[in-house]
Formats: C-alpha cells, structure tokens, sequence
C-alpha cells in the first residue's frame, strides 16, 4: 500500500500571489501535486472555470454540503463560503498523491487539528510590504472597491498568525518564491522516504 501523501497548505492574504506561485510549482510534476479544488459561493472571475478553480455553487447547495458532511473544512471569506472537498483530498491522498489546500488562516486551523503535524507542510505567502499588497490587489482588477476593502482589512488579521506555519514566503517574484517552496516540498518527500 502507498503512504499517503502529504496535505501542503497555501495561505496568506487575498492578492499576494497565492494562485501565482501555486501554479508555478504545479508544473513540476515530480512533485505529485493534485489542487484542492474547493467549493465556493462567491461570483465566478473573468478567466476562472468551473470545477477548475473552484466548484461554484449556490448558499443552498453549500449548506446541503455542510449538512452532509461533504466538507473536510469551510469558513466564511467577506461575506462568501469557501469549503474544502473531504472525498478528493481521501482519494488523492490514498493515491499516495500531495493534495494542495490553498485555504484561509481558519481553514488552517481546522486541517491542524484534524491532521498529525507529519502528514502537513504549510506556508504562509507574504509580499514584500504591505504597500505592494494592496498593489496587487488592485491591479487584479477582479473585486468591487468594497470588497478590496474588506480583503485589506482581512489581510492585517490575517497577516498576525503567520507564526503558525512551517515557512514564511516572501513573494517577492513567483520564480523565486515557487522554487523556495519546491526545495521544501523535495525536502518533505525525501525525508518521508
Ligand atoms: P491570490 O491567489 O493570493 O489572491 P493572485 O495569484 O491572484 O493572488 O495574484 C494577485 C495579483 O498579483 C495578480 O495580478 C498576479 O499576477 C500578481 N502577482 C503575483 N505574484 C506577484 C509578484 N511576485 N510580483 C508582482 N505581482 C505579482
Ligand atoms: P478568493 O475569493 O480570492 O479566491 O479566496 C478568498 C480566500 O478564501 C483566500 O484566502 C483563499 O485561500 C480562501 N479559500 C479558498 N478556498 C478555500 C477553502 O476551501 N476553505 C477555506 N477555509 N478557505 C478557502
């Protein structure tokens, strides 16, 4: 039988590169990476696909899910629901495949506890400053004024808990900061043997 893969977790602040960085490291394919694709409520973005980025579900099918039991973790994001896919991360950790959770600080929280320590490797992705970070988001032009807003504001709560992760990353450029979190990666699956 195949040990069962890792769970990497990719966290930071809304627009500090997260789908960017992760991606980059995607297209290694040594690594064993499969994304986490997650269920969500909020409103579909220019360039994203259903059942690629995320699955985009109505509040009511998103409830029916919780009820259910179908998610392994979810929380509230500003205002919309995000939550985790419990079968796929079984079926590809069983595959003996590395299950990529790009999740919010709480989601975190939540895998910590229900997973040993062993089978998780995190990180936090930070920007250069804080500057840049509204920069980012911004220039992505994806979210409502408002809602940029709310995402800043989320960020310095967010930013206060980044201690809890195994690896701080500054994304300074993705090419840096991708390899950065590759090295680890090799690092975690050699250890693991
Ligand atoms: P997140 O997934 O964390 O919300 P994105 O990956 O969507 O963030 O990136 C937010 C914006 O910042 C995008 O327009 C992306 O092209 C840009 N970006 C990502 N990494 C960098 C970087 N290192 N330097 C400059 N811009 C970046
Ligand atoms: P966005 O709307 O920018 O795609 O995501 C907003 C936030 O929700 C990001 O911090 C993202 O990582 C987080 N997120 C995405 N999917 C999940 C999930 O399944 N669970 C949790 N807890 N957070 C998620």
């Amino acid at each position: 039988m195949k040990k069962p893969g890792f769970l990497i977790i990719i966290a930071g602040p809304s627009g500090v590169g997260k789908g960017t960085v992760r991606k980059e490291i995607m297209k290694n394919k040594k690594l064993n990476l499969v994304f986490s694709v997650s269920l969500t409520t909020r409103a579909i973005r220019k360039g994203e696909k259903n059942g690629v980025d995320y699955y985009f579900v109505s509040e009511k099918k998103f409830k029916e899910a919780i009820k259910n039991g179908d998610l392994l973790e979810y929380n509230n994001y500003v205002g919309h629901y995000y939550g985790t896919s419990k079968s796929q991360v079984e079926k590809v950790r069983k595959a003996g495949k590395n299950i990529v959770l790009e999740i919010d600080v709480n989601g975190t929280k939540n895998v910590m506890k229900a997973f040993s320590k062993k089978d998780i490797v995190s990180f936090f992705i930070v920007a250069p400053s804080v500057k840049e970070l509204e920069k980012r988001i911004r220039g992505r032009s994806t979210e409502s004024q408002a809602d940029i807003k709310n995402r800043l504001k989320k960020a310095k709560d967010e930013m206060k808990l980044k201690d809890k992760f195994d690896h701080v990353i500054v994304n300074d450029s993705p090419t840096r900061a991708s390899k950065e979190i590759t090295k680890i990666i090799k690092n975690a699956i050699a250890l693991r043997g």
